[in-house]
Protein backbone atom coordinates (compact mmCIF):
# COMPACT_ATOMS: atom_id res chain seq x y z
CA UNK A 1 0.00 0.00 0.00
CA UNK A 2 1.33 3.34 -1.08
CA UNK A 3 0.17 6.87 0.59
CA UNK A 4 -0.29 9.90 -2.16
CA UNK A 5 3.33 10.71 -0.94
CA UNK A 6 4.51 7.71 -2.29
CA UNK A 7 5.41 6.14 1.24
CA UNK A 8 4.61 2.66 1.53
CA UNK A 9 2.71 1.69 4.36
CA UNK A 10 3.37 -2.37 4.40
CA UNK A 11 4.11 -1.96 8.27
CA UNK A 12 0.33 -1.19 9.25
CA UNK A 13 1.35 0.76 12.62
CA UNK A 14 3.51 -2.24 14.27
CA UNK A 15 5.38 -0.73 16.95
CA UNK A 16 9.22 -1.38 16.80
CA UNK A 17 10.97 0.51 19.73
CA UNK A 18 14.85 1.58 19.12
CA UNK A 19 16.91 2.23 21.83
CA UNK A 20 19.33 4.75 20.97
CA UNK A 21 19.23 7.86 18.65
CA UNK A 22 23.04 7.55 16.78
CA UNK A 23 22.84 7.90 12.62
CA UNK A 24 22.46 3.76 12.93
CA UNK A 25 18.92 4.21 15.33
CA UNK A 26 18.07 7.59 13.09
CA UNK A 27 18.46 5.91 9.94
CA UNK A 28 16.45 2.41 11.08
CA UNK A 29 13.94 4.89 12.48
CA UNK A 30 13.32 7.07 9.16
CA UNK A 31 13.18 4.49 7.07
CA UNK A 32 10.88 2.18 9.30
CA UNK A 33 8.67 5.36 9.27
CA UNK A 34 8.57 5.55 5.36
CA UNK A 35 7.00 2.14 5.87
CA UNK A 36 4.62 2.29 7.95
CA UNK A 37 5.71 1.20 11.06
CA UNK A 38 5.13 3.29 14.38
CA UNK A 39 8.80 4.09 15.73
CA UNK A 40 9.53 5.01 19.60
CA UNK A 41 13.23 6.25 19.68
CA UNK A 42 14.53 6.18 23.58
CA UNK A 43 17.90 7.92 24.02
CA UNK A 44 19.69 8.01 26.93
CA UNK A 45 21.22 11.58 26.37
CA UNK A 46 19.21 14.61 28.01
CA UNK A 47 19.12 16.32 24.60
CA UNK A 48 19.38 15.24 20.50
CA UNK A 49 22.75 15.55 19.05
CA UNK A 50 25.70 14.13 17.79
CA UNK A 51 29.73 14.83 18.98
CA UNK A 52 31.61 18.07 17.39
CA UNK A 53 33.41 15.81 14.99
CA UNK A 54 33.41 14.92 11.36
CA UNK A 55 32.05 11.68 9.19
CA UNK A 56 32.66 10.36 5.48
CA UNK A 57 29.29 9.23 4.01
CA UNK A 58 30.56 6.71 0.71
CA UNK A 59 28.48 5.92 -1.99
CA UNK A 60 27.06 2.57 0.00
CA UNK A 61 25.68 4.88 2.52
CA UNK A 62 24.67 8.37 0.23
CA UNK A 63 22.64 6.44 -1.57
CA UNK A 64 20.61 4.91 0.89
CA UNK A 65 19.92 8.29 2.66
CA UNK A 66 19.18 9.74 -0.81
CA UNK A 67 16.88 7.25 -1.29
CA UNK A 68 15.31 8.43 2.51
CA UNK A 69 14.63 11.69 0.81
CA UNK A 70 17.71 13.18 2.46
CA UNK A 71 19.19 14.09 -0.85
CA UNK A 72 18.72 17.95 -0.59
CA UNK A 73 19.83 17.89 2.89
CA UNK A 74 23.28 16.22 2.25
CA UNK A 75 23.62 18.82 -0.67
CA UNK A 76 23.98 21.30 1.60
CA UNK A 77 25.32 20.31 4.40
CA UNK A 78 28.11 18.21 2.77
CA UNK A 79 31.31 18.52 1.03
CA UNK A 80 31.59 16.55 -1.82
CA UNK A 81 35.68 15.91 -1.93
CA UNK A 82 37.37 15.42 -4.80
CA UNK A 83 39.22 12.43 -3.67
CA UNK A 84 41.58 11.42 -1.45
CA UNK A 85 46.00 11.44 -1.42
CA UNK A 86 48.39 9.68 0.18
CA UNK A 87 51.07 12.17 1.87
CA UNK A 88 54.72 11.09 3.44
CA UNK A 89 54.82 12.04 7.31
CA UNK A 90 58.03 13.60 7.19
CA UNK A 91 58.57 15.20 3.53
CA UNK A 92 54.93 15.75 3.18
CA UNK A 93 55.47 14.17 -0.64
CA UNK A 94 52.14 13.53 -2.20
CA UNK A 95 50.79 10.52 -4.29
CA UNK A 96 47.23 10.81 -5.87
CA UNK A 97 44.93 7.74 -3.98
CA UNK A 98 41.66 7.67 -5.94
CA UNK A 99 39.08 9.98 -7.45
CA UNK A 100 36.12 10.38 -5.67
CA UNK A 101 34.74 13.50 -7.07
CA UNK A 102 32.66 12.54 -10.29
CA UNK A 103 34.14 9.34 -10.27
CA UNK A 104 32.22 8.13 -7.04
CA UNK A 105 28.81 8.62 -9.33
CA UNK A 106 30.23 7.14 -12.51
CA UNK A 107 31.61 4.07 -10.39
CA UNK A 108 29.78 4.17 -7.75
CA UNK A 109 26.43 5.17 -8.51
CA UNK A 110 26.26 7.80 -5.61
CA UNK A 111 28.23 10.59 -4.40
CA UNK A 112 30.98 10.66 -1.62
CA UNK A 113 30.24 12.98 1.49
CA UNK A 114 31.97 14.41 4.15
CA UNK A 115 29.93 15.58 6.75
CA UNK A 116 29.86 17.33 10.20
CA UNK A 117 28.11 14.93 12.40
CA UNK A 118 25.99 17.23 14.51
CA UNK A 119 24.68 18.54 10.44
CA UNK A 120 24.13 14.70 9.49
CA UNK A 121 22.35 13.96 12.77
CA UNK A 122 20.15 17.14 12.87
CA UNK A 123 18.67 16.33 9.17
CA UNK A 124 17.90 13.18 10.14
CA UNK A 125 16.11 13.85 13.13
CA UNK A 126 14.48 16.71 10.99
CA UNK A 127 13.01 14.42 8.46
CA UNK A 128 11.61 11.42 11.09
CA UNK A 129 9.75 14.64 13.28
CA UNK A 130 8.31 15.29 9.87
CA UNK A 131 6.77 11.77 9.78
CA UNK A 132 6.17 11.58 13.44
CA UNK A 133 6.96 14.79 15.71
CA UNK A 134 7.38 12.50 18.91
CA UNK A 135 9.40 9.93 18.24
CA UNK A 136 11.91 10.78 20.18
CA UNK A 137 12.14 9.91 24.25
CA UNK A 138 15.10 11.90 25.81
CA UNK A 139 16.70 10.86 28.82
CA UNK A 140 15.92 7.21 28.81
CA UNK A 141 18.59 4.81 29.27
CA UNK A 142 18.08 1.62 27.93
CA UNK A 143 19.36 -1.39 30.84
CA UNK A 144 17.71 -4.59 29.38
CA UNK A 145 14.41 -6.24 27.47
CA UNK A 146 12.63 -9.17 28.13
CA UNK A 147 10.36 -10.85 25.92
CA UNK A 148 7.24 -13.02 25.71
CA UNK A 149 5.71 -14.71 21.90
CA UNK A 150 3.80 -11.69 21.24
CA UNK A 151 5.66 -8.80 22.42
CA UNK A 152 8.88 -7.34 23.66
CA UNK A 153 9.60 -4.82 26.63
CA UNK A 154 12.06 -2.44 26.98
CA UNK A 155 13.45 -1.75 30.60
CA UNK A 156 14.69 1.39 31.08
CA UNK A 157 17.07 2.89 33.96
CA UNK A 158 14.80 3.90 36.85
CA UNK A 159 12.47 1.58 36.34
CA UNK A 160 10.24 2.43 33.67
CA UNK A 161 9.39 -0.27 30.55
CA UNK A 162 8.15 0.40 27.37
CA UNK A 163 6.30 -2.38 25.65
CA UNK A 164 6.67 -2.67 21.80
CA UNK A 165 6.34 -5.65 18.71
CA UNK A 166 10.04 -5.70 17.85
CA UNK A 167 13.16 -4.44 19.56
CA UNK A 168 16.31 -2.75 17.96
CA UNK A 169 19.37 -2.32 19.86
CA UNK A 170 21.11 0.94 18.17
CA UNK A 171 22.72 1.98 21.45
CA UNK A 172 26.30 2.06 19.89
CA UNK A 173 29.48 0.36 21.20
CA UNK A 174 29.24 -0.34 24.37
CA UNK A 175 25.59 -1.75 24.01
CA UNK A 176 23.12 -2.68 27.02
CA UNK A 177 20.88 -4.32 24.49
CA UNK A 178 23.76 -6.38 22.87
CA UNK A 179 24.71 -7.32 26.85
CA UNK A 180 20.97 -8.04 27.78
CA UNK A 181 20.72 -10.62 24.69
CA UNK A 182 24.33 -12.06 24.63
CA UNK A 183 26.58 -11.45 28.27
CA UNK A 184 29.35 -9.36 28.32
CA UNK A 185 31.40 -9.20 25.63
CA UNK A 186 35.55 -9.04 25.26
CA UNK A 187 36.96 -6.07 23.93
CA UNK A 188 40.56 -6.66 22.90
CA UNK A 189 42.73 -2.79 22.74
CA UNK A 190 44.64 -3.05 19.71
CA UNK A 191 47.69 -0.86 21.48
CA UNK A 192 46.46 2.53 19.08
CA UNK A 193 44.93 5.46 19.74
CA UNK A 194 42.69 8.02 17.60
CA UNK A 195 42.94 11.80 18.59
CA UNK A 196 40.12 13.57 17.43
CA UNK A 197 39.34 17.05 16.15
CA UNK A 198 38.21 19.99 14.10
CA UNK A 199 40.47 22.96 13.06
CA UNK A 200 38.91 25.91 11.49
CA UNK A 201 40.85 26.19 7.89
CA UNK A 202 41.54 29.85 8.46
CA UNK A 203 44.19 28.88 11.08
CA UNK A 204 45.86 27.04 8.49
CA UNK A 205 48.69 27.47 5.97
CA UNK A 206 48.09 27.11 1.95
CA UNK A 207 50.07 23.87 1.72
CA UNK A 208 47.28 22.14 3.75
CA UNK A 209 44.90 20.19 1.48
CA UNK A 210 41.11 21.69 1.60
CA UNK A 211 39.61 19.76 -1.21
CA UNK A 212 39.83 16.05 -0.53
CA UNK A 213 40.87 13.40 1.67
CA UNK A 214 44.33 12.94 3.19
CA UNK A 215 46.41 9.87 4.41
CA UNK A 216 49.35 10.98 6.06
CA UNK A 217 51.61 7.76 6.52
CA UNK A 218 54.22 7.83 9.19
CA UNK A 219 55.82 4.75 11.22
CA UNK A 220 53.69 4.06 14.01
CA UNK A 221 51.57 6.95 12.93
CA UNK A 222 49.43 7.69 10.49
CA UNK A 223 46.44 10.99 9.92
CA UNK A 224 43.22 11.33 8.02
CA UNK A 225 41.99 14.51 7.62
CA UNK A 226 39.43 15.82 5.21
CA UNK A 227 36.95 19.14 5.14
CA UNK A 228 33.38 19.44 6.20
CA UNK A 229 30.79 21.99 7.36
CA UNK A 230 31.23 23.22 3.01
CA UNK A 231 34.92 23.79 3.98
CA UNK A 232 35.06 25.98 6.58
CA UNK A 233 36.24 23.24 9.16
CA UNK A 234 39.05 20.47 8.86
CA UNK A 235 38.10 17.12 10.79
CA UNK A 236 41.63 15.75 12.23
CA UNK A 237 41.78 11.85 12.90
CA UNK A 238 45.37 10.86 14.22
CA UNK A 239 46.04 7.37 14.76
CA UNK A 240 49.05 6.42 17.12
CA UNK A 241 50.67 3.20 18.24
CA UNK A 242 50.40 4.14 22.16
CA UNK A 243 49.64 1.74 24.62
CA UNK A 244 48.45 3.71 27.63
CA UNK A 245 45.19 5.09 26.78
CA UNK A 246 42.74 2.30 26.77
CA UNK A 247 38.72 4.20 27.01
CA UNK A 248 36.47 4.09 24.16
CA UNK A 249 34.83 7.72 24.65
CA UNK A 250 33.30 10.26 22.35
CA UNK A 251 34.12 13.03 25.22
CA UNK A 252 37.58 12.48 26.75
CA UNK A 253 40.06 15.45 26.35
CA UNK A 254 43.59 15.23 26.02
CA UNK A 255 45.96 18.31 25.45
CA UNK A 256 47.54 20.16 22.17
CA UNK A 257 51.07 19.24 24.16
CA UNK A 258 50.26 15.72 24.45
CA UNK A 259 49.12 15.50 20.81
CA UNK A 260 52.18 17.11 19.29
CA UNK A 261 54.81 15.22 21.34
CA UNK A 262 52.98 12.09 19.02
CA UNK A 263 53.38 14.09 15.54
CA UNK A 264 57.16 15.02 16.63
CA UNK A 265 59.23 15.65 13.71
CA UNK A 266 56.33 14.75 11.34
CA UNK A 267 55.82 17.58 8.69
CA UNK A 268 55.18 21.43 9.56
CA UNK A 269 51.82 20.99 7.82
CA UNK A 270 51.02 18.52 10.77
CA UNK A 271 51.99 20.63 13.18
CA UNK A 272 49.59 23.62 12.15
CA UNK A 273 46.60 21.31 11.80
CA UNK A 274 47.10 19.35 15.18
CA UNK A 275 48.04 23.27 17.19
CA UNK A 276 44.59 24.83 15.31
CA UNK A 277 42.56 22.06 16.94
CA UNK A 278 39.83 23.45 19.37
CA UNK A 279 40.10 20.66 21.55
CA UNK A 280 41.68 17.25 20.90
CA UNK A 281 39.87 14.01 22.15
CA UNK A 282 40.82 10.84 23.01
CA UNK A 283 39.44 7.10 21.59
CA UNK A 284 40.89 3.81 21.98
CA UNK A 285 40.81 1.84 19.04
CA UNK A 286 39.62 -1.70 20.16
CA UNK A 287 38.55 -4.93 18.33
CA UNK A 288 35.94 -7.58 19.29
CA UNK A 289 35.54 -10.47 17.90
CA UNK A 290 32.28 -9.98 15.23
CA UNK A 291 28.93 -11.87 17.18
CA UNK A 292 27.58 -14.78 14.71
CA UNK A 293 24.69 -13.93 15.95
CA UNK A 294 22.96 -10.97 16.58
CA UNK A 295 18.75 -11.78 16.33
CA UNK A 296 17.01 -13.17 19.58
CA UNK A 297 12.87 -13.69 19.09
CA UNK A 298 11.66 -9.78 18.27
CA UNK A 299 14.88 -8.10 19.08
CA UNK A 300 18.05 -7.36 17.10
CA UNK A 301 20.89 -4.60 17.25
CA UNK A 302 22.22 -2.53 14.56
CA UNK A 303 25.71 -0.59 13.88
CA UNK A 304 28.28 -0.79 16.54
CA UNK A 305 25.85 -2.64 19.30
CA UNK A 306 27.16 -5.34 16.91
CA UNK A 307 29.73 -4.67 14.63
CA UNK A 308 32.43 -2.01 15.79
CA UNK A 309 35.00 -1.41 13.57
CA UNK A 310 38.32 0.30 13.84
CA UNK A 311 37.98 3.15 11.64
CA UNK A 312 40.71 2.62 9.32
CA UNK A 313 38.06 2.35 6.15
CA UNK A 314 36.11 4.89 7.68
CA UNK A 315 32.90 2.19 7.15
CA UNK A 316 31.22 2.22 10.55
CA UNK A 317 28.31 4.92 10.44
CA UNK A 318 28.03 3.87 6.96
CA UNK A 319 27.60 -0.13 7.83
CA UNK A 320 25.40 0.88 10.42
CA UNK A 321 23.22 3.36 7.64
CA UNK A 322 23.24 0.23 5.74
CA UNK A 323 21.73 -2.31 8.67
CA UNK A 324 18.97 0.44 9.83
CA UNK A 325 18.05 0.71 5.89
CA UNK A 326 17.61 -2.94 5.50
CA UNK A 327 16.46 -3.55 8.75
CA UNK A 328 13.46 -1.63 7.01
CA UNK A 329 13.56 -3.87 3.59
CA UNK A 330 13.66 -7.06 5.88
CA UNK A 331 10.84 -5.90 8.19
CA UNK A 332 8.23 -4.56 5.29
CA UNK A 333 8.60 -8.02 3.47
CA UNK A 334 7.85 -9.95 6.39
CA UNK A 335 5.50 -7.09 7.80
CA UNK A 336 3.28 -10.57 9.23
CA UNK A 337 6.00 -12.20 10.97
CA UNK A 338 8.27 -9.69 12.20
CA UNK A 339 10.74 -12.56 13.94
CA UNK A 340 11.14 -14.33 10.74
CA UNK A 341 12.11 -10.79 9.67
CA UNK A 342 14.96 -10.07 12.38
CA UNK A 343 16.01 -13.20 11.23
CA UNK A 344 16.32 -12.42 7.52
CA UNK A 345 18.02 -8.98 8.41
CA UNK A 346 20.81 -11.14 10.27
CA UNK A 347 21.51 -13.22 7.64
CA UNK A 348 21.63 -10.55 5.25
CA UNK A 349 23.97 -8.45 7.12
CA UNK A 350 26.22 -11.25 9.17
CA UNK A 351 28.53 -11.54 6.18
CA UNK A 352 29.41 -8.23 4.83
CA UNK A 353 29.44 -6.32 8.14
CA UNK A 354 32.17 -8.94 9.46
CA UNK A 355 34.22 -8.85 6.17
CA UNK A 356 34.73 -5.11 6.92
CA UNK A 357 35.52 -5.30 10.75
CA UNK A 358 38.50 -7.22 9.39
CA UNK A 359 39.09 -5.36 6.14
CA UNK A 360 39.40 -1.89 8.59
CA UNK A 361 41.71 -4.23 11.43
CA UNK A 362 44.08 -5.52 8.28
CA UNK A 363 44.31 -1.40 6.77
CA UNK A 364 46.35 -0.54 10.19
CA UNK A 365 49.61 -2.55 9.49
CA UNK A 366 49.50 -0.84 5.87
CA UNK A 367 49.26 2.26 7.10
CA UNK A 368 51.83 2.64 10.06
CA UNK A 369 54.66 0.12 8.11
CA UNK A 370 58.05 0.58 9.52
CA UNK A 371 59.56 0.96 6.31
CA UNK A 372 57.89 4.35 5.99
CA UNK A 373 60.69 5.69 8.28
CA UNK A 374 62.94 5.24 5.53
CA UNK A 375 62.12 7.90 2.56
CA UNK A 376 62.95 5.18 -0.64
CA UNK A 377 61.45 2.32 1.45
CA UNK A 378 58.58 4.19 1.98
CA UNK A 379 58.14 4.95 -1.87
CA UNK A 380 58.54 1.35 -2.46
CA UNK A 381 55.23 0.54 0.17
CA UNK A 382 53.56 2.81 -1.07
CA UNK A 383 54.10 1.81 -5.13
CA UNK A 384 52.41 -1.59 -3.86
CA UNK A 385 50.23 -1.04 -1.51
CA UNK A 386 48.22 2.39 -2.51
CA UNK A 387 49.13 1.94 -6.24
CA UNK A 388 45.78 3.59 -8.31
CA UNK A 389 44.07 1.16 -10.31
CA UNK A 390 43.55 -2.67 -9.41
CA UNK A 391 45.29 -2.74 -5.58
CA UNK A 392 42.63 0.39 -4.37
CA UNK A 393 39.41 -0.74 -6.85
CA UNK A 394 40.40 -4.19 -4.92
CA UNK A 395 40.40 -2.32 -1.35
CA UNK A 396 37.39 0.05 -2.12
CA UNK A 397 35.05 -1.37 -5.13
CA UNK A 398 33.24 -4.03 -3.10
CA UNK A 399 32.55 -1.39 -0.04
CA UNK A 400 31.24 1.33 -2.11
CA UNK A 401 29.59 -0.64 -4.78
CA UNK A 402 27.24 -2.45 -2.29
CA UNK A 403 23.42 -1.38 -3.50
CA UNK A 404 21.29 -1.93 -0.45
CA UNK A 405 18.87 -0.79 -3.05
CA UNK A 406 18.29 -3.91 -4.51
CA UNK A 407 19.68 -6.56 -2.52
CA UNK A 408 17.65 -9.49 -2.68
CA UNK A 409 16.03 -9.98 0.96
CA UNK A 410 16.43 -13.92 1.67
C1 LIG B 1 37.67 8.47 15.39
C2 LIG B 1 36.55 7.83 14.61
C3 LIG B 1 36.25 8.25 13.32
C4 LIG B 1 35.22 7.64 12.59
N1 LIG B 1 34.96 8.06 11.30
C5 LIG B 1 34.00 7.43 10.58
C6 LIG B 1 33.71 7.82 9.24
O1 LIG B 1 34.30 8.77 8.71
N2 LIG B 1 32.76 7.13 8.54
C7 LIG B 1 32.08 6.09 9.09
O2 LIG B 1 31.24 5.48 8.41
N3 LIG B 1 32.30 5.73 10.38
C8 LIG B 1 33.22 6.36 11.13
N4 LIG B 1 33.45 5.99 12.43
C9 LIG B 1 32.59 4.95 13.03
C10 LIG B 1 31.24 5.55 13.44
O3 LIG B 1 31.43 6.68 14.25
C11 LIG B 1 30.39 4.54 14.18
O4 LIG B 1 30.47 3.29 13.56
C12 LIG B 1 28.93 5.02 14.21
O5 LIG B 1 28.84 6.20 14.98
C13 LIG B 1 28.02 3.94 14.76
O6 LIG B 1 26.71 4.43 14.80
P1 LIG B 1 25.67 3.79 15.84
O7 LIG B 1 24.40 4.53 15.59
O8 LIG B 1 25.70 2.32 15.73
O9 LIG B 1 26.27 4.13 17.28
P2 LIG B 1 26.54 5.51 17.99
O10 LIG B 1 26.90 6.56 17.01
O11 LIG B 1 27.51 5.23 19.08
O12 LIG B 1 25.14 5.92 18.62
C14 LIG B 1 24.62 5.25 19.74
C15 LIG B 1 23.54 6.11 20.36
O13 LIG B 1 22.94 5.38 21.42
C16 LIG B 1 22.90 6.17 22.60
N5 LIG B 1 22.99 5.23 23.72
C17 LIG B 1 24.07 4.56 24.18
N6 LIG B 1 23.75 3.75 25.18
C18 LIG B 1 22.41 3.91 25.37
C19 LIG B 1 21.48 3.31 26.25
N7 LIG B 1 21.86 2.40 27.16
N8 LIG B 1 20.19 3.68 26.16
C20 LIG B 1 19.77 4.60 25.24
N9 LIG B 1 20.63 5.21 24.38
C21 LIG B 1 21.93 4.84 24.44
C22 LIG B 1 24.09 7.10 22.47
O14 LIG B 1 23.93 8.25 23.29
C23 LIG B 1 24.06 7.40 20.98
O15 LIG B 1 23.18 8.45 20.68
C24 LIG B 1 34.47 6.60 13.17
C25 LIG B 1 34.75 6.19 14.50
C26 LIG B 1 35.78 6.80 15.20
C27 LIG B 1 36.06 6.33 16.61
Amino acid sequence: MKTSEGIEKAGRGRRILIAGGGLGGLTAALALLRKGFDVEVYEQASALGEIGAGVQIAANGTRLLQDLGMNDALERIGTNITGKEIRLWSSGRTWPLIDLGATSVERYGAPYFTLHRADLHEALVAAIRRLKPDTFHLGCKAVGCKQDGDKVLLELEGGAAASGDALIGADGVHSRIRQALFGADRPKFTGCMAWRGLVSVDQLPSTVTRTGGVFWLGPGAHIVHYPVRRGELLNFIGIVNRDDWQVESWTARGTTEECLKDFEGWNDDVHAMVRGIATPYKWALIVREPLTQWTVGRATLLGDACHSTLPLLAQGANMAIEDGYLLARCLEAYADDLQAGLESYQTLRLERTTRIVQASTDQLGRNTHPALSDPALAEQHIAKEYAQGQVVNDRYDWVYGYDATRVAIP
